[in-house]
Formats: C-alpha cells, sequence, structure tokens
C-alpha cells in the first residue's frame, strides 16, 4: 500500500499566495483584471500601521504571473520600511500591470487601474515606477485621489525621480565618508547601471562632483544621449560587476547583487537607486560584509520619490522636501556606523530601526 506523502515543494504548491516566499505577513494582495482594456494589476498592500500604504505602479512585461506577484510582494515589503525609516506616516504597498508600457498602455488601461486602486478607499496610494510616466498618474488623478506623482500643473508635486536621485547622491556620499574618510567624489570611478529617469539624474551629480562615470544600459539610444550629455564613457564589456571601481550603483532593476555577482564584485561601496538591490538580503548581506563592502541599503537611499510624493499628501513644498531628502545622509552615516557597532549587516541595521519603529506605533495604536 503506498502512503500519500506530500514533500516540502508539493505544500509550497499548495500555498502559492499565503506560503509565498515573500509573502512577509502582507496585509491584503488584489487581483485586477479587465477584459476589454487588457489590465492585469497585482496590488500589494504590505503593511498600514504607519498609514495608508503608498508606493509607485511599476508597468513590465513579466514572463510569468509568478514573477509578476513576487516583484509586487518584495517590492510593497520594501516600501514599508522605506516609509519607517524616512519617519513617514505611511504604509507599504506597490502595484505591478502585466504588459508592455511601450506597446500595451493605453489611457483607458490606466483609467481601468486607478479604478481599481480608488476601489481600496485610500488604503493603498499610487504614484509612479518603471513604465510610468506623470502624465499616466495624471490619468489615474481623473478616476481616483489615491494618486501622487501627479503633474504640477495640475497641483503635483511632479516626476520625483530627480529628488530621488539626490537623495541616492547623498545617500552614496555618506557611504564615501564612511569608507573612504572623505565625502568627496571627485575622481571616483563610478558604475551607473541603468541611465532611465532616476540613473540619468544621478549621472547629472556624479559628473557635476568631477566623478570618472561610467554608465551601462539595455536602451542604445538613451546610452549615446546620456553620454553625449554629460561627457559619461559608455559600458561596452560583458560582465560589469568584475570591473574594477570604486563604485556601483545599481539604478535598474533589483536583485542584481546575486549569489552569481557577490563574489565577483571588485565595487567598495554599491549606493543605487534599484529596489531590492540584494536579491536575497540574508544570504548577500553578510557576504558583502565579509568582503568589506560597504552597501548603502537601497530601502534607505532612495527614498527621496516617496519624499517628495508624501509633500503632495501633507502639503510641504520644496524646501522640506530637500531638508528631509538631504537629509539621507546623516541617517544613512548613522546606519553604517551603527551596523559596524552591533556587528550586523547595513540592512539590518537600518531593517530593525524601521521594524521597531512600525512596532512601536502599533503598540500605541492597541493601547
Ligand atoms: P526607468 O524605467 O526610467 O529606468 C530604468 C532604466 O534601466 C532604463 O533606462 C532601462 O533601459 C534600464 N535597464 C533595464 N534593465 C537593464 C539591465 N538589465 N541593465 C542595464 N540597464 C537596464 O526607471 P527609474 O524610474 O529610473 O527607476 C530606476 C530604479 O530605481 C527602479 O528599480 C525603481 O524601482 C527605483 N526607484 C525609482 C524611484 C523613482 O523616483 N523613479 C524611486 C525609488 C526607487
Amino acid at each position: 500500500m503506498t502512503t500519500d506523502v506530500i514533500n516540502s515543494s508539493e505544500i509550497k504548491n499548495l500555498a502559492p499566495i499565503f506560503g509565498h516566499t515573500s509573502f512577509d505577513n502582507h496585509e491584503q494582495i488584489v487581483f485586477c483584471n479587465d477584459k476589454d482594456t487588457g489590465l492585469k494589476a497585482i496590488i500589494g498592500i504590505h503593511n498600514t500601521v504607519l498609514g495608508p500604504a503608498l508606493g509607485g505602479t511599476r508597468m513590465w512585461n513579466y514572463n510569468t504571473e509568478a514573477e509578476a506577484l513576487k516583484d509586487v510582494l518584495r517590492l510593497s515589503r520594501g516600501m514599508s520600511f522605506k516609509s519607517a525609516i524616512t519617519d513617514l506616516n505611511l504604509g507599504g504597498g506597490k502595484a505591478v500591470i502585466i504588459g508592455d508600457a511601450k506597446t500595451q498602455k493605453t489611457p483607458a488601461l490606466m483609467k481601468r487601474f486607478g479604478e481599481f486602486v480608488h476601489s481600496l478607499s485610500g488604503k493603498y496610494i499610487t504614484a509612479e515606477d518603471i513604465g510610468m510616466e506623470t502624465s499616466d498618474m495624471d490619468l489615474v488623478r481623473e478616476v481616483t485621489p489615491y494618486v501622487t506623482g501627479i503633474s504640477e500643473d495640475k497641483g503635483g508635486a511632479g516626476n520625483p525621480s530627480p529628488i530621488t536621485a539626490y537623495g541616492v547622491f547623498m545617500g552614496m556620499k555618506a557611504a564615501a565618508k564612511y569608507k573612504f574618510g572623505n565625502d568627496k567624489l571627485e575622481n571616483k570611478k563610478i558604475y551607473v547601471q541603468g541611465i532611465g529617469h532616476v540613473g540619468e539624474s544621478l549621472v547629472e551629480h556624479l559628473t557635476n562632483e568631477g566623478a570618472k562615470v561610467i554608465i551601462a544600459d539595455i536602451n542604445e539610444e538613451r546610452l549615446q544621449a546620456v553620454s553625449k550629455k554629460y561627457n559619461a564613457e559608455i559600458y561596452r564589456g560583458s560582465n560589469l560587476y568584475a570591473e574594477e571601481m570604486d563604485i556601483y550603483a545599481p539604478c535598474a532593476l533589483g536583485a542584481t547583487v546575486n549569489n552569481e555577482t557577490v563574489g565577483m564584485l571588485k565595487a567598495k561601496i554599491i549606493a543605487g537607486a534599484a529596489n531590492n538591490q540584494l536579491e536575497k538580503e540574508h544570504i548577500q548581506g553578510p557576504l558583502l560584509q565579509q568582503r568589506g563592502i560597504v552597501y548603502a541599503p537601497d530601502f534607505l537611499i532612495n527614498a527621496g520619490g516617496i519624499i517628495n510624493v508624501y509633500a503632495e499628501l501633507e502639503g510641504y513644498g520644496k524646501p522640506e522636501i530637500i531638508r528631509k531628502t538631504e537629509n539621507i545622509y546623516n541617517t544613512t552615516l548613522e546606519i553604517l556606523t551603527n551596523a559596524e557597532a552591533n556587528g550586523v549587516t547595513t540592512n539590518e541595521a537600518a531593517l530593525n530601526i524601521a521594524k521597531n519603529k512600525i512596532e512601536t506605533r502599533k503598540k500605541e495604536h492597541s493601547k
């Protein structure tokens, strides 16, 4: 007689959502489908203890639905910690739209997506991410107030990317101060991977400071344009990770620091805009630490964008946006120092602070 024994991979298959490795106690996950516009989207609401879950919408041509789900779960979790560490009264959420932003994004699809956001009555507030423009947020705004990152002439704070880039620049300078004893980036060899909305603006700050900037992207047109504008060298090699450099700035997609790349990296600092740069933070975090590579936690240094869109909700202006974004320098330096003192990875040090803030607020709520 055979016994029905379920092995662990089968158990995982039976629990594709609540048992997902990136689930991490999400409060709510919303699957949105609209036959007429072709919309297929997932909204992840990770945590709303500190406030409504705010996070951008990414439109990407995912190979599978599972890939899209994993992305939204990882991204929305990151938003909870980003807002917490930046002291914003916001929870963590994010949305992904499955499809090619260049060919499948239509005004009707964006508005239909906006209606799904509206149906959550403000528990989730959207903004832009990869594949989205300020004009898309303006379309969403036509059907719901629960959107940020709308254009300045419509009363919004505009494109958050330049502010995100400025925050990354601040975090990078703090990491340089920690690692080299000086925050000047002049003559530092810096690889910027991904020169989109944020990457290009970061290149501008870096070239203004006299850094030796090398740019990499899969979009040849952008490479040509950005190289010409800032006189930046284009990377033509096949393995950027193994190149000699002072700083690696991931500004494209996440998970570029993974088991394959972590051992090759020659950078002394990793500081960039991409979300979830470490594929598995509990594995690559300690490996980077052992190798003496300073990792400026992504969710800490790329918070400029959320500071910018939060201004729309709180009604503060540009000077306060800049002040809060510049403070990323101090927080980064504090966290890098604190991690060393406590013998934890820089990612853990930042996460611990963010988690404590959420827990403290939760206790206050339950009093
Ligand atoms: P974007 O879409 O404007 O730019 C991304 C760039 O990366 C594009 O030029 C694309 O061609 C390039 N790219 C994609 N895959 C690549 C690869 N494999 N190698 C090299 N280049 C590649 O996006 P963005 O708004 O500049 O955001 C960049 C990153 O920063 C994303 O991970 C985003 O989630 C994160 N981020 C953005 C903001 C913001 O304010 N825009 C805020 C926080 C975090």
